[in-house]
Formats: C-alpha cells, structure tokens, sequence
C-alpha cells in the first residue's frame, strides 16, 4: 500500500489481572500481534465476537493503551513511544467515537459547549468562530444549529449518535476509530449514521477503523474487513470477497450466520454451528488460538500458531488454507 495514514507492525498488547478467589496474577493477550495498513480514505471493518480485542486494538492504536511490543506509525511517523505531550499533534489528527455517545457526553454541558470543547482544548480559533464551527458542524452532521444551545438528555439515541461524530470531526481528524458506532441503535437508525460516516468520508477522506461484532453492520461501510478471533487477526481482504467467498474456517463460521436476503440462497444457507466455548483469554491453546473450535483442527494446529500470510489476494492465517 502507498503512503497508507495507518501502519501497525507486530502490535502486542497484553493486561495483567488477578484471578480466582486466591487473586493469582494472569495475563490477557488483548491484541496478539497485530499488523494492519490503512489508506487514506479507506474504511478497514474490524470483527469477531465480543471479547476478541477489536476494541483494545483500537485503543491501542490511539494510544489510549500503551503497547506492549510492536510499531503503529502515523502518516509515516512512529508515534509508538510517544509520551502524552509528544502525542498532541497527533491526537488532534486521530479520534474515536464510541457505542455509547450519552456516556461521553457530560449532560451539564450544552451540546454546543462539547463540540467545541476540543477546539478550546487545542486553542483553536476565537469564541465567536468556534461558537461558528460548532453550528456548521451540526449542519455536517444533520442537526439544526439552534441545537448547540439544548442538553444531551433532549436527544434520541441516533441524534446523539451525531453529536458525538461533530464532537470528533471538530479537530479536523484523518483517522477514526469508531467502536461499535450502530450497535446500540434501531436498524433503520444504524443506515442512516452509516450514510452520514461515509457522506463526511467522500467530502474529507478520513480513514476509518469501522469495529462491529456483526459481519452485516460492517459489510456495507467496509472497503476491506479483518476477522479477530483471541486477540489475533486470521483473515483479513475486499469486503465483498471476505463475504461471499470467506477462506478460514471462523470467517466461514461468521458468514453462515447471516440470514440472507434472497429468499432461494436464505433456504440453502447452513449455518456452521462452532463447538465448544470461547477460549478463556487467560488461557489461550498453544498453536491456533481457533484450534478449540474448529472441525478441521490437526496435529500441526495445536502445537504451531499460523501466520497470515498471502492467499488468493487477500491475507489468511491458517494452516489449510492454500
Ligand atoms: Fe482450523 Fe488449523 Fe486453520 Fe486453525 S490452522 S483455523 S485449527 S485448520
């Protein structure tokens, strides 16, 4: 990829916690070596069931984490090290909205106040031209800038929803995060708030890392999808290929899930029921992190982990697949 905005090589980022009535120390492998590339403009679909780390590498990657091991550079710069004062010019540059905007908004402040929060934050123009900002910035978003006087609590779910990418868009971002931006909404809301996040893509051509655990919330928006399973990424390639020809076998298992709209292949879909349970991310099989649960599990899948690697265009962690 040419000159991509986003670039994650190795990225490792692990949590100590304390476990069981003794309070004995383990340790979650959130994101297990993790490598990604983001262009501009281009929206990569992250999924996996909850739990598998997409919202830890989110986070990592803004740095809301450090990481453990591993690079993430920034428009070609390496911003892993970077202490929270070397990070400002950068952070302005990468934001993140969340499943729930009502958590993040504080419900004392006026709608217009935490949009232009961050402009104040980063010293950014005058009150009166922030104050201006603000109401084109509700225009963007869909709302009516008589809205910058009202509160949180006098919002729907979706409208919030809105709110929270105005607040984003304030610093004039190139990278987003969206952690899950649908979930929480009605269906015919979630179109809508997809519609929006590609109309501002088209006219500013930001980036997006789109983290959903449904395949369908991310297939539309996507441009490529990646598949996380325990903290590792075990396919990632072009949204409608991921879709309609999934090469490893949890992929194949998501897919099969999705009711499909045409009446003759809704009949002929079976759905690829996975044994067992989630593995404890405490406690993660040596081989492929999948070995538990998959049908095709070998010898070689439980004692060597897969690396991804390239496959019929696109990338595959999997011992079978060729
Ligand atoms: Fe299944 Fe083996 Fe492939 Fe893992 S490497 S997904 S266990 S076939």
């Amino acid at each position: 990829m040419n000159n991509p905005i986003l670039c994650v090589k190795d990225l490792e980022k692990t949590f100590q916690v304390r476990t069981g009535m003794f309070g004995k120390q383990g340790i979650i492998h959130a994101v297990n070596h993790v490598s990604l590339e983001l262009a501009r403009g281009e929206t990569l679909g992250l999924v996996g069931e909850s739990g598998c780390g997409k919202s830890s590498l989110g986070r990592t990657i803004l740095k809301v984490y450090e990481p453990d091991s591993g690079t993430i550079l920034f428009d070609g710069n390496d911003i892993t090290t970077l202490s929270r004062e070397q990070m400002r010019p950068y952070r302005k540059r990468m934001q993140m909205i969340f499943q729930d905007p009502y958590a993040s908004l504080n419900p004392r402040f006026t709608i217009g106040e935490m949009i232009a929060e961050p402009m104040k934050i980063y010293n950014i123009g005058s009150a009166d031209e922030r104050a201006e900002r603000v109401k084109a910035l509700l225009k963007t978003v869909g709302l009516r800038p008589d809205h910058s006087t009202r509160y949180p609590h006098e919002f729907s779910g979706g409208q919030r929803q809105r709110i929270g990418i105005a607040r984003a868009l304030s610093l004039d971002p190139d990278f987003m995060v969206c952690d899950e931006p649908i979930s929480a909404l009605d269906v015919s809301i979630q179109a809508q708030i997809v519609n929006l996040l590609e109309e501002i893509q088209a006219k500013r051509n930001i980036s997006y890392l789109f983290i959903a655990h449904d395949i369908t919330m991310v297939q539309h928006i996507s441009h490529r999808i990646g598949v996380m399973y325990m903290g590792s990424l075990v396919e990632v390639g072009n949204a409608d290929e991921i879709c309609n020809d999934p090469l490893h076998p949890y992929t194949k298992a998501l897919i099969s899930a999705v009711p499909r709209p045409d009446p003759r292949k809704e009949r002929e879909r079976t759905v690829l029921k996975l044994p067992g349970e989630t593995p404890s991310p405490l406690n993660l099989p040596a081989g492929c992190p999948f070995s538990l649960r998959c049908r095709y599990a070998s010898k070689r899948c439980r004692e060597e982990m897969p690396q991804l690697r390239q496959v019929s265009g696109r990338t595959v962690a999997c011992h079978l697949v060729s």
